[in-house]
């Protein structure tokens, strides 16, 4: 059995839980205990604290493990990054008080910063040649320049609004993070086929997450107008349909890509579009 630790609570909980799901490995739910075993695959489910997810790998305890590429960097662990899973994005932003008129981060020489990710913090300022005086508090970091604990805060971000309610800016990104799957190379011939097995249904359904499969109808006399506009690369499907005039085009796209074109599509002569989604691409 594989042993893959996730966050038992929290914003990775969900998503990490969804994946593994999306790539066929039945969860069950009802009593939950620190360690399930899933119902259809050689894997079971060890639910962590974030902050305990790095060790437990690097130790053995757990084989792989998903967490927060900020947990992987802060806590220095000799894990590797084995993928990265495109969910619980953000980064950790220094910030200091909206009003400051801020030049560069030399401003933050002698400043006192508040943080829960000290390591990081230390190796930042520390390549770039600044002194600040770090101080560790685990939570509500956001509350400190306001209260005069800190001049300055190094958090997470992702929307900025508790930055903005809290009268903040965010003024240097020192690191993106996002959800990654860590693991170590001292695992066993066995256990790797079976991590290999689950790395090939993350990747097919990573593959299909941001991909729609489009279908319409054409005039055959638009078709080449129609195909002109599809991207080049891809090779759609053209189908006859009963009426002799028409036909049926079916092609996968990239989403992004699909909004850009799908006034052009219908200007081209498509019509009775069909959007749908993907859930597993074999790549
Ligand atoms: P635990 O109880 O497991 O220690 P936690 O409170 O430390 O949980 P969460 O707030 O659940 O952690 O966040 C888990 C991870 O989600 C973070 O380490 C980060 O990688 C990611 N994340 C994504 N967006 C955000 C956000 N807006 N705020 C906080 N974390 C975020
Ligand atoms: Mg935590």
């Amino acid at each position: 059995m594989l042993r893959i630790a996730i966050q038992s609570k929290g914003r990775l909980y969900e998503e990490s839980m969804a994946l593994l799901e999306e790539a066929g490995i039945k969860i069950p739910g009802g009593k939950r205990t620190l360690l399930v075993p899933a119902r259809n695959f050689p894997v079971e489910v060890l639910f962590l604290r974030d902050d305990d997810i790095p060790e437990s790998v690097a130790s053995g305890v757990a084989d792989v493990g998903i967490v927060g590429l900020n947990e992987v960097m802060e806590k220095r662990c000799p894990v590797g990054i084995l993928k990265k899973l495109g969910f619980g994005k953000c980064r950790l932003s220094l910030a200091i008080p909206q009003n400051i008129d801020y030049q560069d981060r030399n401003w933050f020489s002698g400043k006192k910063i508040a943080t829960s990710y000290p390591g990081i913090l230390s190796d930042y300022l520390h390549k770039n040649g600044i002194v600040s005086d770090i101080h560790v508090i685990t939570g509500s970091v956001e509350i400190a320049p306001g209260i005069r604990l800190a001049d300055a805060i190094f958090d997470i971000v992702s929307s900025g609004s508790t930055l903005v309610s809290n009268r903040l800016k965010e003024v240097e990104t020192v690191v993106e993070s996002e959800a990654v799957l860590i693991g170590t190379d001292s695992i066993s011939p066995e256990k790797r086929g079976i991590l290999d097995e689950l790395l090939f249904r993350f990747d097919s359904v990573q593959a299909a997450d941001d991909k729609k499969y489009i279908l319409m109808n054409v005039p055959q006399k638009k078709l080449n107008d129609v195909l002109s506009v599809l991207p080049g690369i891809k090779s759609p499907t053209v189908m006859p349909l009963a009426d002799k005039e028409w036909c049926s085009v079916h092609t996968v796209l990239d989403e992004k890509c699909f909004w850009e074109i799908i006034n052009r599509l219908k200007t081209a002569g498509a019509e009775g579009i069909l959007v749908l989604d993907i859930e597993k691409m074999i790549l």
